[in-house]
């Protein structure tokens, strides 16, 4: 092997080969000296490792070379990005504040009892640029895009915590794991940042890794309708549309994003996602909102625009926040339109809230770091 091409760095700068592509894996072997014909064969033995069993030491690659994993441990690490806060609410949803850099928070939220036993939401941005009126998200005024290791890295966190890595001794099938679904539904707009979810999607779907298979992965946009046919076509992902409104005056108001891509276009854009069918159809979430978008003539109205799609519509009691200007419908009338979508043959569950006491629920998701550190900052100055 050549000696290492860079230079060896302390050890709380190295960085961390834990979420990256199988091409970026192949990069970093490059550059300690591994030869580029080999490296994607070595890529591909520290893939199983890292993404099967989920070793956080080199040590315990069995198969690779000592030497290589001497310099493997060198220059890099298998570290997960530092959590913040994990907590876990009274109805078995856990949420995890994992700080990405100085400043750069984001949360995943996992809710057991959805999809086969159950979901992982991730989140695809820090922060959001949409602004939905209801949205706790939107509030929050940092925004930048996570790379595909970041989105992955919250799979690997959740697998750690679960305690879901196999080992040779427990070989964990699918059938075995209580994390079977992943949701895009945290915080952002996955379409904003396509290449990266598309990209993470590729890792997290990998039969020799984690291996959780793209018809059990929902990417749910507000509707950047340009980008789902594409969405569709690369990630082979289940397609939810974040719909709240069933004209565009309202769902103006709502989802601000309709006053660039409204009802007509959006609708273009689901009728054509590849290959919807009654084993692939789309969710719609629809947010009750008390007075706003809860009246039986919207749920017929709604019934009536998703006439020929392969629908499933999942009715979201409106999450409050402190300062929201809304209000959850009550729970009589989420019923009665809940029936109205029944009777035309829609599933429509209603979403029961999850991990509300902490804050965990939908829409609810916003680091509360950029005011601690102001906080913080204040702290410090008085100081001096
Ligand atoms: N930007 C994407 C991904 C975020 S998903 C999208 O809009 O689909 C978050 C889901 O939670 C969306 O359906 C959103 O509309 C919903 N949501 C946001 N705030 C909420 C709240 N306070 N209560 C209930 N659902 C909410």
């Amino acid at each position: 092997m050549n000696p290492p091409v860079t230079t060896s760095q302390p050890s709380a700068s190295k960085p961390s080969l834990a979420g990256l592509t199988m091409a970026e894996l192949a990069e970093k072997l490059v550059a300690v000296g591994v030869e580029p014909k080999k490296a994607k064969m070595r890529a591909e033995q520290l893939w199983r490792w890292i993404y099967h069993y989920g070793v956080t030491d080199f040590s315990a690659m069995t198969n690779v070379a000592k030497e290589l994993r001497a310099t493997l441990a060198q220059h890099y690490t298998l570290a997960r990005p530092e959590i913040v806060t994990q907590q876990l609410s009274t109805d078995g949803t856990r949420k995890w504040l994992i700080r990405l850099g100085p400043g750069t928070e984001a949360e995943a939220v996992f809710i057991p009892g959805v999809g086969r036993a159950g979901a992982l939401c991730v989140s695809s941005q820090v922060g959001c640029t949409l602004n939905c009126t209801f949205c706790h998200t939107g509030t929050q005024k940092l925004v930048r895009n996570l790379t595909a290791q970041e989105i992955v890295a919250q799979v690997m966190i959740a697998r750690d915590a679960l305690g879901e890595w196999p080992t040779q001794e427990r070989p964990l099938n699918d059938g075995d794991r209580q994390l079977t679904n992943i949701v895009f539904m945290g915080m952002g707009e996955p379409l904003y940042n396509l290449d990266n979810v598309d990209a993470a999607i590729d890792v997290i779907s990998d039969g020799d890794g984690i291996s959780i298979s793209r018809r059990r992965i929902t990417v749910s946009t507000a509707g950047v309708a340009p980008k789902i046919a594409e969405l569709g076509e690369r990630t082979g992902a289940m397609l939810a549309i974040s719909l709240h409104a069933t004209n565009d005056a309202l769902r103006n108001q709502l989802v601000p994003l309709n006053k660039k891509y409204d009802l007509e276009e959006l609708f273009a854009a689901i009728r054509a996602y590849p290959q919807l069918s009654n084993a692939k159809r789309v969710t719609f979430e629809y947010v009750m909102l008390k007075g706003v978008n809860d009246s039986l003539p919207e749920a017929k109205a709604l019934v009536k625009l998703l006439a020929g799609i392969p629908a499933k519509i999942n009715l979201i009691p409106f999450n409050p926040w402190p300062g929201t200007q809304y209000e959850c419908s009550d729970w009589d009338t989420i019923e009665r339109f809940a029936e109205v979508l029944n009777r035309a043959g829609y599933s429509s569950p209603i979403r029961t809230p999850r991990g509300r006491d902490i804050l965990a629920a939908c829409g609810q998701l916003r680091s509360e770091s950029v005011k601690q550190r102001a906080s913080e900052r204040l702290k410090a100055e008085a100081a001096q």
